[in-house]
């Protein structure tokens, strides 16, 4: 049944260009509804030279807050007069609050990777041994909020030598872990991945369902994490070569539900129902 609105209702929403594939609004409607709130979270299209008159004119119809998704999220991060310390580690904001100050940024990923980690894991990254496998927008923020958060040593790879190299200065310049470096070519990843506690797979190898993994199952061990951010599998053939080698495993299902589920504390201020956003998101991506 069509949701009711009327002028009194709470509206959020996410921004990017293109739009149509945001699983954002099907789990921040089902928080709104399980809450019995008067809210509707919509989903809407922003070029990115049009976004900071967009904010503007959300800010002014009393909008209660906005998520951001490609290509928005560098944009708002040069754009935004204030930003908060999660946007400035990782330079992109993935949320927007509408403050009496002005409109803040946030960025909520790094939080959503911590969280799913300790929960679907058991795991603290910190004084750990971290292996991030790709280092495109996700594999940076994975490997700076590890650093940040003082993991023994991160590792990065990616095919692209300079990429993963950047990740690694940028690691640096935090001056949080004494052991940052790169590992890129094949032998390379699986000496790095014997000693690594933790491995991210953050490559977008593994979303088409016959993708190979990244690392046959003798490259893993027992007593090892693994976690994958690719969310539209319960597993990936990189988490299934890991099970089979006796390590723990995890989708990045749980890392998308966390970055939403602190957005909607930040605008907020409740604590929404985790499993309520985590059965929306499942229901909406596995059938
Ligand atoms: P991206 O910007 O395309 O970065 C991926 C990086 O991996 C690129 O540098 C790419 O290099 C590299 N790569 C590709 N194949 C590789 C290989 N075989 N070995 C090593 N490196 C390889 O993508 P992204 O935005 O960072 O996202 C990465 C994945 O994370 C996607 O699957 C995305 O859906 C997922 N993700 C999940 C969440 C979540 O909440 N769970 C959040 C964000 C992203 P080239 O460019 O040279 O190919």
């Amino acid at each position: 049944m069509m949701k009711p609105v009327s002028g009194h209702t709470q509206l959020y929403a996410v921004l990017g260009h293109p739009i149509g594939h945001s699983l954002s609004p099907v789990m921040h409607n089902a928080a709104m509804e399980a809450l019995g709130m008067d809210a509707l979270y919509l989903a809407m299209d922003a070029p990115p030279d049009r976004l900071m008159p967009i904010l503007q004119a959300l800010a002014a119809h009393r909008f209660g807050g906005v998520n951001l998704t490609i290509p928005l999220k560098e944009v708002a991060f040069e754009n935004l007069a204030r930003l908060d310390e999660s946007a400035e580690l990782l330079g992109a904001v993935n949320t927007v609050v509408f403050a009496d100050e002005g409109p803040c940024g946030y960025n909520t990923d790094g939080y959503g990777f911590l969280a799913a980690v300790r929960d679907d894991l058991d795991l603290s990254t910190k004084d750990r041994n971290i292996l991030v496998v790709g280092a495109g927008g996700a594999g940076r923020a994975v490997a700076l909020v590890c650093a940040r958060e003082g993991a023994a040593s991160v590792t990065v790879s990616d095919l692209d030598e300079y990429r993963a190299e950047n990740v690694v200065q940028d690691i640096h310049r935090l001056k949080r872990v004494e052991q940052a470096d790169t590992a890129v070519g094949e032998d390379a990843l699986r000496a790095a991945a014997r000693t690594a506690d933790l491995i991210v797979q953050a490559t977008p190898i593994g979303m088409k369902p016959d993708d190979p993994s990244l690392l046959p199952a003798d490259a893993f061990h027992a007593g090892q994490a693994v976690f994958d951010l690719i969310y539209m599998y319960p597993e990936t053939a990189f988490l299934r070569e890991a099970a089979a080698a006796g390590a723990r495993t995890a989708a990045g299902l749980g890392m998308l539900m966390h970055q939403g589920a602190r957005a909607f504390e930040l605008w907020t201020g409740v604590q929404p129902p985790l499993e309520v956003m985590r059965d929306a998101l499942a229901k909406a991506v596995y059938t």
